[in-house]
């Protein structure tokens, strides 16, 4: 055959995922459950204000489906734009900073790599270690060949790992480019605090790194969907070039829409037509232009205040729900006498949830008790709820003391 030579490539998440499918145990729970919100009953949660926009969209006669402009639906991407910069930002306000729609946000990482790798020729990019796994696979593939990490967590502390993070900054070379995750940092569910980040800052600046943030969960670190803002604005209030990957996959619960836009920040609006001209080639090369149902929703949303209130509510629910069955988990383990701090584990902003279980003990908790987690020992803190937190409680218990 032609493909004789293809070799199959295992992925981890995947094999755990098909185990999980063939397991018949009545009592079977996923915990690295992909990526999405799920309610108290373990489902799925469109939110409210999405089935609003949506029924909005659906009875709009005016809207047809003919081929977006190849940068996307402006309405959605001026208006994403000036929503994480704020309206106030002096580069929304002098012209000089504008959005690419994207496949989500992983799309708007590659299209940013693609442009800093065709249209700049850089190569070097440092990531978090550790970080989301598709961050290094996004970068090479959009041309960056040369991956390198900066520290980040330290697991004896369980904290970040500041002086290492700054000094691995401190000696990258100028001009490298530097993926941020810009709240709720996936997996560690920890951040720089205000503070941490004008270091960070000061740092790149006087380093000459390029930042390039990843927003994929803004509104899940505080509840607060301005707020989780904060590092982006910093950067840009500093007077920074920056790229900003936008996903509304979790905050919107639009995951398989696609919805995302990249941000991009510069210091001169004469570069704007230039710079927006290469990415028109860009996307060109890759998918022509962006599908339209998606960010029409995301459209409506972020220009009606009066739904982009709705949503602020919306996402407070899922922080709320989150918070609590942090808290619920941490009290039972903590009431069972189960060994360790558990206090990470209220600490920790965004989905992931670290249980400290070794590569062995996830083992036992999947053989035993049919419960499956990564073998990082972390899991989504969304697939815990009012009914399960005590099994799952109890199984880790049992895990960490037999
Ligand atoms: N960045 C991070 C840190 C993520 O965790 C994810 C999704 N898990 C993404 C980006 C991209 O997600 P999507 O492509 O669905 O927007």
């Amino acid at each position: 055959s032609f493909f004789s030579e293809v070799k199959t490539h295992s992925i981890d998440v995947f094999e755990l995922f098909m185990r999980f499918h063939r397991d018949t145990h009545e009592n079977k729970l996923n915990l690295a459950i992909g990526v999405a919100y799920r309610d108290d009953s373990g489902l799925p949660w469109t939110l409210p204000v999405v089935r609003t926009a949506e029924q909005t969209v659906a009875e709009d006669e005016n809207l047809d489906n003919e081929y977006l402009p190849v940068l996307g639906l402006e309405e959605f991407t001026t208006a994403a734009t000036r929503w994480l910069l704020g309206s106030d930002s002096i580069a929304v306000v002098e012209k000089r900073a504008f959005g690419v729609q994207s496949i989500s946000g992983a799309n708007a990482l590659r299209l940013g790599a693609e442009f800093l790798s065709q249209v700049l020729g850089k190569t070097v990019f440092y990531y978090s270690n550790p970080t989301w796994r598709s961050h290094e696979l996004l970068f090479k593939n959009g041309g960056m060949a040369e991956a390198r990490q900066y520290r980040y967590w330290s697991e004896k502390t369980k904290n970040l790992d500041f002086d290492g993070l700054l000094e691995d900054l401190e000696s990258a070379p100028r001009g490298s480019v530097v993926i941020l995750h810009a709240c709720a940092q996936n997996p560690t569910g920890c951040d720089p605090t205000e503070d941490q980040w004008r270091r960070i800052a000061g740092v790149m600046r006087e380093k000459g790194l390029f930042p390039f943030f990843d927003t994929a969960l803004q509104g899940f670190a505080s509840g607060d969907l301005v707020r989780d803002a904060f590092a982006v604005r910093l950067f840009e209030r500093m007077g920074f070039e920056l790229f900003c990957a936008q996903s509304f996959s979790k905050n919107l619960g639009l995951y398989n829409e696609r919805v995302g836009n990249l941000v991009v920040v510069l210091n001169d609006p004469k570069l704007v037509d230039p710079v927006k001209s290469q990415f028109t080639l860009i996307v060109r090369g890759m998918y022509s232009n962006p599908p339209s149902h998606g960010a029409r929703i995301a459209s409506y949303i972020l220009n009606n205040t009066n739904l982009y209130d709705k949503w602020q509510d919306n996402v407070l629910t899922m922080f709320t729900r989150m918070k609590e069955m942090r808290g619920s988990l941490r009290g039972a383990l903590e009431q069972l006498g189960a060994p360790g701090d558990w206090s990470l584990i209220t600490r920790q902003v965004g989905m992931a949830c670290d249980t400290g279980l070794t590569e062995s003990q996830c083992e036992v908790l999947i053989e035993r008790h049919h419960i499956y987690v990564l073998k990082s020992g972390r899991f989504n803190i969304c697939a815990v709820t009012s009914a399960n937190v005590d099994l799952i409680a109890k199984a880790i218990y049992d895990v960490f003391t037999s």
